[in-house]
């Protein structure tokens, strides 16, 4: 396939959907939304319609771009838990600061499953804590089920993707062990240096 490399200021012709007909177009650089609406791409070359002002066409070259805007946007992540899970990142939440909300949880929850997937927390602690959570968590038939659903950075879903990869654990497995790992730091040991950094985090994001 021949690719042509536009430069702004250049001359073509395109059908505009607006003005129902061929048209001149100057390449010129635009925010050009999503189709979806959902967020726009920064200042790429777009082929505008001379008449009516209206981004008609993009070029190849302005596909990398929208390709990476796409990538920053968020990835939902879900998971049914028995509700004791919920309740761990709630009273850490609000043992971390007290006028902490439920959007708390997501913070926790990035930080942790980036720090595993780094490898600053060993994967062995998450296998470890894994097993700590079933024996001390009995899941009883029937018992009350609650939604976490996080939407997340691309970034983040791949930690998850990672931890998952190479634990062999499921999503909500490792869910559930970061949950476990965050009982033990948070509620149970108390760690001064981790209390004062999530502190720190609760304002920034919280
Ligand atoms: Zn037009």
């Amino acid at each position: 396939m021949k690719m042509k490399l536009y430069e702004e200021g250049e001359k073509s012709k395109a059908i505009c959907a607006h003005c129902r007909q061929l048209v001149s177009t100057t390449f010129l650089r635009r925010d050009v939304p999503f189709s979806d609406g959902k967020g726009t791409v920064k200042n790429i070359l777009a082929a505008v319609c001379d008449v009516c002002d209206r981004v008609v066409a993009v070029p190849a070259q302005s596909t990398p771009a929208i390709r990476e805007a796409r990538q920053k946007e968020v990835k939902p992540i879900e998971a049914q838990l028995p509700a004791i899970y919920l309740d761990v990142l709630d009273l850490a939440a609000y043992m971390i600061d007290s006028t902490n909300s439920t959007e708390f949880r997501k913070v926790l929850m990035m930080l942790y499953l980036h720090r595993f997937a780094s490898g600053e927390y060993p994967r062995t602690r998450l296998i470890n804590a894994h097993r700590s959570a079933i024996e001390h968590f009995k899941e009883h038939r029937g018992a009350a089920r609650r939604r976490l659903s996080m939407k997340v950075t691309p970034r983040i879903a791949e930690d998850l993707r990672t931890l998952m990869d190479e634990t062999t654990l499921s999503q909500t497995e490792v869910i559930k062990s970061v949950i476990y790992q965050i009982r033990s730091d948070v509620i149970e040991a108390q760690k001064p240096a981790l209390l004062k950094e999530l502190g720190v985090l609760s304002i920034i994001y919280a």
